[in-house]
């Protein structure tokens, strides 16, 4: 498998343990892919994610899977993602990431983790430390 670019940093994306996930070592975006949630979490993320609205102002960027500039920026309450109109992958820049980190309580944090399995919970999983210290 070609190695998997960041679409904004053009840098190679570092793999996530256990998952198809990977991100991105410099701007910390993440790439998700279809296949990395399991089953029982892609039942919830496919109608959050088709709630999304295409927002025409942005150029699409270079998806790290199908390697042409088919991630459109889609918007939803405050929430600004990447999808790929061919593979159907998201891209979540760190900003969302930080934000989606912030609106998790931590209750529900554990539940993500284990949801999401290791690679990916660990991303979603971690307190909002990092996005705190960046403000
Ligand atoms: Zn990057
Ligand atoms: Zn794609």
């Amino acid at each position: 498998m070609a190695a998997r670019a960041c679409p904004v940093c053009r840098i190679p994306l570092e793999n996530l343990a256990e998952s198809s996930s990977a991100q991105c070592p410099s701007c910390h975006g993440l790439w998700v892919p279809p296949d990395a949630l399991p089953a029982a979490a892609s039942g919830l993320f496919k109608p959050l994610i088709a709630g999304f609205r295409e927002l025409d102002q942005a150029e699409s960027l270079h998806c790290p899977d199908c390697g042409s500039a088919t991630l459109e920026a889609v918007g939803r309450s405050g929430y600004q993602l990447r999808r790929c109109t061919n593979c159907n992958g998201v891209w979540v820049d760190e900003t969302t990431l930080g934000k989606l980190r912030r609106e998790i309580s931590p209750r529900w944090r554990g539940f993500l983790t284990t949801a999401l399995g290791k690679g990916l919970g660990a991303v979603f999983g971690k307190s909002a430390g990092l996005a705190e210290s960046a403000e």
